[in-house]
């Protein structure tokens, strides 16, 4: 994906005004019809249609006509509007170049006031339904459009959340700088992720290391669920640090316990595929490891966590981000 925010220079005024007029009307429509759009910009120097044209040339909104005649917004019109929010509260001046890219993300290195590199992750929940809204129209047509904006704010809000609390209780996350709708601003990790790693100095240590950070993490009362090798990352001395939050649940969750044993299954299968390597030092094959998960006692154990675990995932409940954001994320 390209980011030219370039262009973020070249909008005046009235036309930031109408983008946010566009994604204004979305909050209840689809497809927001013109006057809509011009009746919310409510600009003093006539009509918002010649500011949609120019939008429009920069693919900021797309013109919709199948159902009636109206605007939406783009992927590109919300990272525009995020932006925008993070270049006016001072946050950062500049994106560079694109340094991830998942199914549900886009992360790009930002530049801040004082030229520290930051890391801006992007949202983009729904980014798959929402392509489906093309061909599926009609089954669509009840279904809210703004989901894609609304989710990916949720996914957005939760990260931002979490990694600040983690990060505040000595987990080794990015520092949480801020966010706005879709977008998270944190601190650049210097280091890769493992999956691109090799060969370790001491795969026993950075093992210890990862599978500590699972039991500690459900010692506060939660679980990663997106634990492995794409989402931690090490530096050249080895050092770990964990990202991607959006799906971790509490340990009281109904699934927490498969959740557990899937994320500690991820690290013991990556380390003896990738570096040959088994706590305890016996080397067993893969299928072994399944059949004496019972005979390992270095594996950590769900039910004794459980019983102990603190209230972290409370705490949370109470950041900003709820229940009922939640169960809305789950669906
Ligand atoms: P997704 O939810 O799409 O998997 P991630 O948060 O896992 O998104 O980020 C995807 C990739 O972007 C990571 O594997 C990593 O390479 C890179 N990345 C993400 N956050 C950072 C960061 N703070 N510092 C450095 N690299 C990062
Ligand atoms: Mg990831």
């Amino acid at each position: 994906m390209k980011l030219d925010v370039n262009v973020l220079r070249y909008l005046s005024k009235d036309e930031f005004r109408v983008l946010t007029a566009v994604e204004m009307g979305m909050k209840n429509h689809e497809i927001v019809p013109a006057e809509l759009i011009d009746r919310i910009a409510g600009l003093k120097t006539g009509g918002a249609y010649k500011n949609i044209r120019t939008l429009l040339r920069h693919k900021l909104v797309h013109h919709d006509s199948t159902k009636y005649d109206g605007y939406r917004l783009t992927n590109l019109g919300y990272d525009f509007l995020a932006i925008k929010t993070m270049v006016n509260r001072g946050l950062i001046v500049g994106v560079g170049r694109q340094i991830g890219v998942g199914k549900e993300s886009d992360i790009f290195e930002v530049v801040a006031e004082d030229g520290q590199t930051l890391a801006l992750k992007l949202h983009r929940l729904g980014r798959t339904s929402f392509r489906a809204v093309k061909s599926k129209r009609d089954y669509l047509k009840h279904r809210s459009s703004f989901n894609w904006l609304y989710l990916s704010r949720l996914a957005a809000l939760k990260e931002f959340a979490f990694m600040k609390a983690l990060h505040e209780h000595g987990f080794p996350t990015p520092k949480a700088v801020d966010w706005n709708r879709h977008c998270v601003l944190m601190t650049l990790v210097p280091g890769y992720p493992l999956v691109q790693v090799k060969e370790l100095k001491n795969p026993a240590l950075v093992f210890d290391t990862v599978i500590s950070l699972i039991v500690r993490l459900a010692e506060h009362g939660l679980i990663h669920c997106d634990f492995n090798e794409f989402n931690l990352l090490i530096d050249d001395d080895e050092k770990v640090t964990m990202i991607d939050f959006p799906q971790m649940v509490s340990i009281s969750h109904r699934n927490a316990e498969s959740y557990f044993d899937r994320d500690v299954d991820c690290i013991y299968k990556f380390f003896l595929k990738r570096f040959n390597y088994v706590p305890g030092g016996n080397a067993r094959t893969l299928q072994g490891i399944d059949n004496n998960v019972d005979e390992d006692d270095t594996r950590p154990d769900f039910e004794n966590l459980a019983r102990t675990a603190g209230a972290l995932d409370k705490e949370l409940a109470a950041s900003g981000f709820t229940h009922q954001n939640q169960e809305d994320l789950d669906q």
